[in-house]
């Protein structure tokens, strides 16, 4: 006889509570038009894998090499894992141990500098990460950050100046990549930056991950030392991020994610990881990484037409950078008056943002969740003159209500993957 309270349903009664929040939640994704670029939908089999019985194992370090008995299956589950990243990546070596992006990125840190060595990145306020150096950050704490941005003129990341603050700082280790940085990253360019510097390169692609592995933005695997991603944006596998690295820096950045920085991996998200990497290596991929860009630039091409300032003018990838000054609204406030709207985004500085960073000047989104629904084109319009509405009138209640019922109404048309909760009227 069992002991333990299992099978269906077990969670709704032992903690309605928390049931029933998971529930609201699974509406609320069901519900609304998800822009935040960061965000996306898993499948059912990157949920199920998320929800196993793996969370229950220890395993401290790496497969053939643990410091616990009993990982017959899991040292399986890891190798997979971890053979599936090389393989969908070309990469060399891959860890997937790192708990999310943060702690991979401290990751490289650990391996590479001294604390107070200097290396460069992109500018928070441009579109760099916390994690590359934010004063805030403990990688702005321990080490000394030095930061390129984007030109003035064209909103695009200024790749002289990069050049330029590396021959004169001699950085040990260059960053490429960000969180709101809508146009394709040259890597080529910053792999010569980096060679020029003596400095060691990483590439941090944790939103272009999934676009890279369909072949919808370049790769910098091969060109740099080490590429870190989470696995849940673009990439549409559970919250969690791996490395991929050159053989040479195997050793060091393995042991700096464990013992370095960890300790024993997340087993689930290990599985989850690996069935995301199959997924993403499967016929569908390349298209669906095809529909984000194409969705992106539908997007944009419809929010021009409506008069809104793009940063760079447009998109590359899945990301847009919205500068709201023009329309007299802050991105707070638009933000905030399309979640009740029933479009989900976030508000964000825009580069030379006059504003501050909780209340700035611009609004951010993008299309990988939308694509992961099957949204096309002529959704991309709607929501566009759905933003412009609401933006026009924020205060505006009713109009709040009604474009939300009418984005519920769409939204039922294209059903959410992973979400099971059914209850439509
Ligand atoms: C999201 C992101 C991270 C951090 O990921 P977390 O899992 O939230 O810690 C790091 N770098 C970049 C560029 C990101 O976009």
């Amino acid at each position: 006889m069992r002991t333990s309270d299992t099978g269906a349903g077990s969670l709704a009664r032992t903690d309605p509570e928390i049931a029933g929040l998971i529930e609201a939640e699974e509406r609320r994704e069901r519900d609304k038009v998800r822009l935040i670029p960061s965000e996306n939908y898993v499948s059912r089999s990157v949920l199920e894998a998320t929800g196993s019985v793996l969370t229950n194992k220890y395993s401290e370090g790496y497969p053939g090499r643990r410091y616990y008995e009993g990982q017959q299956f899991v040292d399986q589950v890891e190798t997979i894992a971890v053979e599936r990243a090389k393989a969908l990546f070309g990469a060399e070596h891959a860890n997937v141990q790192p708990y999310s992006g943060s702690p991979c990125n401290l990751a490289v840190y650990l391996a590479f500098l001294k604390p107070g060595d200097t290396f460069m990145s992109m500018e928070l306020a441009h579109g760099g990460h916390l994690s590359h150096g934010s004063p805030v950050s403990i990688t702005g704490r321990y080490f000394r950050p030095v930061h390129y941005g984007v030109r003035r003129d064209t909103g695009r990341l200024d790749y002289d100046q990069a050049r330029d603050i590396a021959k004169r700082e001699r950085p040990k280790l260059i960053w490429a990549g960000g969180t709101a940085i809508p146009r394709t990253i040259d890597f080529e360019a910053f792999s010569e930056i980096a060679r020029e510097a003596g400095a060691v390169f990483a590439a941090d692609v944790a939103h272009i991950a999934g676009l890279i592995a369909g072949g919808a933005h370049p790769s910098p695997v091969g060109l740099a030392d080490v590429v870190t991603t989470t696995t849940h944006k673009t990439l549409r596998g559970p919250r969690g991020a791996m490395f991929l690295s050159k053989a040479e820096h195997a050793k060091e950045l393995d042991r700096s994610v464990f013992p370095g920085l960890q300790g024993g991996p997340h087993n689930h998200t290990t599985a989850a990881i690996a069935v995301a990497l199959k997924e993403a290596a499967g016929p569908d991929f390349p298209p669906y990484a095809r529909r984000i860009v194409e969705n992106a630039k539908a997007l944009a091409a419809a929010l021009l037409e409506r008069g809104f300032d793009l940063v760079s003018g447009g998109t590359d990838n899945h990301l847009i950078l919205v500068d709201l000054t023009a329309k007299g609204v802050s991105g707070k406030v638009a933000a905030k008056a399309l979640d009740r709207a029933g479009i989900e985004l976030n508000f964000n500085t825009v580069p030379f943002d006059p504003r501050k960073p909780f209340d700035p000047s611009g609004i951010r989104l993008g299309t990988p969740a939308v694509s992961s629904r099957g949204m096309g084109a002529g959704e991309m319009r709607r929501i566009a003159g759905w933003i412009d509405d609401v933006v026009s009138a924020p205060g505006d209640e009713d109009l709040g209500a009604r474009t939300a019922a009418d984005v519920a109404e769409m939204c039922r048309a294209f059903p959410a993957p992973g979400i099971l909760v059914n209850d439509e009227p």
